[in-house]
This record gives structure tokens, C-alpha cells and sequence, in this order.
């Protein structure tokens, strides 16, 4: 039986505080004021980082189905005032938590940027999306930020957590040949998205992309958040219950 990968992103990013957009079914009136914050015309943030206690049901749930996710963190919150906050220092429980759960071999890290988004451009409008920003590394940007943002979330997660991290997940899954070029240097030997760098398709050396449409049932955390236990459980079986039909077929 072959099992899914499992990733879980935006695990310390403030994206979820701040990226706030009416449902589409509503619009333009979902987008006016504080109604893009309230359900049924919510369609991102806000919702609360995931606490150590919510983290300990969660990994237990993996562990009983022997599934080592990925946790795609990203390394800073970005606050009101665009000061960057290492994900340590903003959630020391929480990071202690993930950090002894990959001390066990339970999970694996993975780089999910510096910041989320385009710093100074998070925070929500009055009236409109703010979602375009809530992307890191966008083709528009200089060669500078790609490779600060990666530079500086590799030493944040690698120190902290004391290990190499090989995989970078681009938030909202846009990426360029600048933040490639960017990765030259670090530990980054992955890719994992859904979609390939915007500029071009041609082969990467010492980078390998992973395209997530198959194979890998990706979430993030405003859905454990949101709807906690009773829904991993329900994303697990249905994965289990695929895994096993595919694997009878291919027997
Ligand atoms: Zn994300």
C-alpha cells in the first residue's frame, strides 16, 4: 500500500492574521470593511496559530497511521508595523513542539519563506483583496530579496531546529528563476509546488522540482485549526482508503 505525503503549510506565517478577502459569491460587497473578516464571506484570515497542546492531538493522529508529514514553516511574522518576528521567538511553544517532534523523525521541516508576503503591503485594505501581496517570491521583485528572504529563513529554521532543511514550499506556490538562483549556496535540494518557476521550464541543476498535484494531499493549518480533529481523521481514511485501492490495481 503506498501512502500519500502529507504537507501542512503557513505554520507560523501571518498570513492567516492578515490576508483577508471576501467569497467570491459576494463580491465586490464581501470585500467592504470588516465583512471580509466574518463567515459566510470570510475566505482567508483570520484564524489563530495552531497552540503546542492542538500540535501534540495532531501528531499523535499521524503517528497512529505511521505518517511523517511535512510542516512548511515559515521563519518570521510579519507584524502590524512589517517588523519581522523569528518563528521561535513569536511562538516558543509551538516551535518547541515541532522541534521535538523532528528530534523524533515524526516530521520533516520544510522552508515556506522568510515572510508569506510583500512586506509593508500586508496588511488588509479597506475595501479590497489584499491576496496578490500574501505571495513572497514574485518574478517582480530584484535578486536581492529572493536571495535575502532565502538566506535568512534557511538560518532561522537551520538553527533552530539544528538540522539542513532540503526543501523550500514557495508560498502560493509562485516562484522564479531568481529565488532558483537564490538557492544556489544552501541546503535547498527541493521544490515542492504546484506550479513550475513563472519564467521558464528548463531544468534546474542540483534542484529538483516536485509537482504536489499528485501523490501528496496538502492542507494547510487554518484547516486543523478550523476544524481540528474529526477532519484530520477524515482526510486520513479517505487517503488510506485511496492508497489501498491504487495499490490493489497496481498489484
Ligand atoms: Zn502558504
Amino acid at each position: 500500500m503506498s501512502l500519500p505525503i502529507f504537507r501542512i503549510d503557513d505554520i507560523g506565517a501571518s498570513t492567516k492574521a492578515f490576508e483577508q478577502y471576501g467569497n467570491r459569491w459576494f463580491r465586490p460587497f464581501s470585500n467592504f470593511g470588516p465583512l471580509k473578516r466574518i463567515p459566510p464571506f470570510r475566505m482567508w484570515g483570520p484564524y489563530q496559530e495552531l497552540t503546542a497542546d492542538q500540535w501534540l492531538v495532531f501528531l499523535q493522529i499521524f503517528r497512529e497511521h505511521h505518517i511523517v508529514p511535512i510542516i512548511a514553516i515559515t521563519a518570521t511574522w510579519v507584524d502590524e508595523n512589517s517588523h519581522l518576528i523569528p518563528f521561535p521567538e513569536k511562538f516558543p511553544d509551538e516551535a518547541n513542539t515541532l522541534k521535538q517532534a523532528a528530534d523524533r523523525h515524526e516530521i520533516i521541516i520544510a522552508n515556506h519563506g522568510l515572510t508569506h508576503c510583500v512586506v509593508g503591503k500586508h496588511l488588509p485594505r479597506p475595501c479590497s483583496s489584499n491576496r496578490s501581496f500574501h505571495r513572497e517570491f514574485l518574478p517582480t521583485l530584484d535578486q536581492e530579496v529572493h536571495t535575502q528572504h532565502i538566506c535568512a529563513s534557511q538560518k532561522i529554521l537551520e538553527t533552530f531546529f539544528d538540522r539542513p532543511i532540503e526543501m523550500l514550499v514557495p508560498p502560493g506556490n509562485v516562484w522564479s528563476i531568481k529565488t532558483y538562483h537564490a538557492l544556489q549556496g544552501t541546503n535547498i535540494k527541493k521544490i515542492m509546488c504546484s506550479r513550475h518557476m513563472v519564467e521558464t521550464h528548463e531544468e534546474m541543476e542540483g534542484v529538483q522540482f516536485i509537482d504536489d498535484h499528485k501523490g501528496v494531499v496538502r492542507f494547510h493549518d487554518r484547516e486543523l485549526c478550523l476544524f481540528g480533529e474529526p477532519w484530520l481523521r477524515r482526510v486520513i481514511t479517505q487517503a488510506v482508503s485511496v492508497g489501498e485501492n491504487s495499490s490493489r490495481m497496481e498489484a
